[in-house]
């Protein structure tokens, strides 16, 4: 089914790739048995690979991208910015995109969040807010606060310190003798609501479980850090608001940082610019990146509060926090962001999600009503849906889907859709027809 003809370019850069390029999150020798897209280019939500072929990204390219490919602002600001700065250090040194962009972002918390560290990957991102939390609560006199507290099933990328806050075995349990565990607490996923239990009642036992935590440890802990409103890669598993607001309670209650991942929940995915407010608090410290550049350029970023930020200012160097990246703030990356949050305010994009969702909502009526699904939900725009189904299940469909030109990846036995906001009408009824198609075809291939 997923052949090409040997003499195709596709085959040929296939082959190209196994012998010389190490995939992600990848186990090679499965590669080798299965499709490999080799793109030629994008286009909107499409990819288009060297034989022509088009397939829509309906995962936004791994959850990054926001206005499609090669979207025709966010080029124009980045050609602007090539012609004038592409890099520059920003230790010493300071330029427009860098400033703009942390002003913007601090205004769209309120203020709340007053100071920008700029990285490059999420991972990175998430290492250094563990590092600022610990290393602000030590210059204010509180060294033994040191521990982590992170949520069962919880993902916060694949770095070292970021996986001894992860909880997703398949990537962390051949590392586990190099990490530093973490505690681990419930997870306020609604999926294990009990009879005649609602996703609040969840929330509520899950902050429960924090709350006996901290009460017995909260001298040694510096931070708990969570994934507001969606823990993505534990399988799109979603959770009642109120969770988040018990979690801020109990570190303020405990004098515990609240680490807010909003590395893939951010940029609107879930309805709001981010998922906190809808929960109407803020963390002290915010993790962004994937969606922030639109999805074109690494770049991550830790949003922190004055207050932890000024727990660092101060005559003495060491107490400073000495972090740095080689492309720290990089002015293109900063330039697409700038390009990427001018396209909010200019497409009132929130708005427009939710209307174009509830359009997408009515297409996927067929689907929702199949026999062989359950937990079917959605947060702004993320729909999943669970499948009863064998060990297989996820490999087949993703290959099913790329032969009727879908990009899509199931986590395990979850199928969701995370397109890029920028879908026609014609477009968003095609993808629920074949979601919908690709359902039926891997559960026949069993
Ligand atoms: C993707 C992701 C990360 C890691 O980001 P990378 O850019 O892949 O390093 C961290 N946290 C969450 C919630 C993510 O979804």
């Amino acid at each position: 089914m997923h052949d090409r003809a040997p003499d195709s370019r596709t085959a040929d850069w296939r082959a190209r790739s196994l012998r010389h390029v190490w995939h992600p999150c990848t186990q090679m020798k499965r590669q080798a048995a299965m499709p490999l897209l080799a793109l030629a280019r994008g286009e909107g939500p499409w990819l288009v690979d060297m034989d022509g072929r088009r397939y829509l990204d309906a995962i936004s390219s791994w959850w990054v991208n926001l206005f499609g490919h090669a979207n025709a602002r966010i080029n124009a600001a980045l050609h602007d910015q090539l012609a004038r700065l592409p890099h520059a250090m920003l230790a010493g040194c300071t330029h427009a995109p860098a400033v703009e962009l942390a002003e913007r972002l601090s205004a769209l918390t309120g203020g709340a969040l007053g100071h920008c560290f700029y990285a490059s990957d999420g991972a990175s991102a998430v290492e250094i807010a563990l590092k600022m939390s610990f290393h602000s609560w030590r210059n204010r006199g509180h060294a033994d606060k040191r521990e982590f507290v992170c949520v069962r099933h919880g993902y916060h990328g694949e770095t070292l310190g970021a996986l001894g806050v992860t909880d997703v075995a398949v990537f962390r349990d051949a590392y586990d003798p190099l990490l530093r565990q973490a505690h681990v607490v419930a997870s306020p996923d609604a999926r294990q609501a009990g009879p005649g239990e609602d996703a609040a009642a969840v929330a509520q036992r899950a902050a429960a479980d924090l709350q006996a935590l901290l009460a017995a440890r909260h001298r040694h802990i510096a931070a708990v850090i969570i994934e507001p409103l969606v823990q993505c890669a534990a399988g799109m598993a979603m959770h009642d608001p109120a969770y988040l607001r018990q979690v801020r309670a109990l570190c303020d209650r405990y004098q515990v940082h609240l680490i807010a991942d909003e590395i893939a929940v951010g940029c609107g995915r879930t309805g709001s610019f981010f998922a906190c407010e809808q929960a109407g608090i803020w963390p002290d410290l915010m993790t962004l990146s994937k969606g922030i550049t639109g999805g074109y350029l690494p770049l991550s970023l830790v949003l922190s509060t004055d207050a932890i930020h000024d727990a660092f200012y101060d005559d003495d160097v060491a107490r400073g926090f000495l972090h740095s990246h080689s492309y720290t703030g990089n002015p293109l990356a900063c330039r697409a962001a700038l390009a990427t949050l001018a396209i909010f305010d200019a497409d009132d994009v929130l708005a427009r999600n939710r209307a174009w969702a509830a359009q997408f909502d009515a297409a996927l009526a067929p689907l929702r009503r199949h026999r062989a699904i359950s937990h079917w939900r959605r947060a702004g725009m993320i729909w999943a849906f669970d499948v009863a189904a064998d060990a297989g299940f996820a490999q087949r469909y993703a290959a099913a889907a790329l032969a009727r030109g879908l990009l899509l990846r199931p986590i395990g036995a979850t199928v969701y859709l995370m397109p890029p906001y920028v879908l026609d009408e014609a477009t968003t009824a095609w993808l629920a027809r074949e979601t919908l198609a690709t359902l039926d075809d891997a559960l026949e291939a069993r």
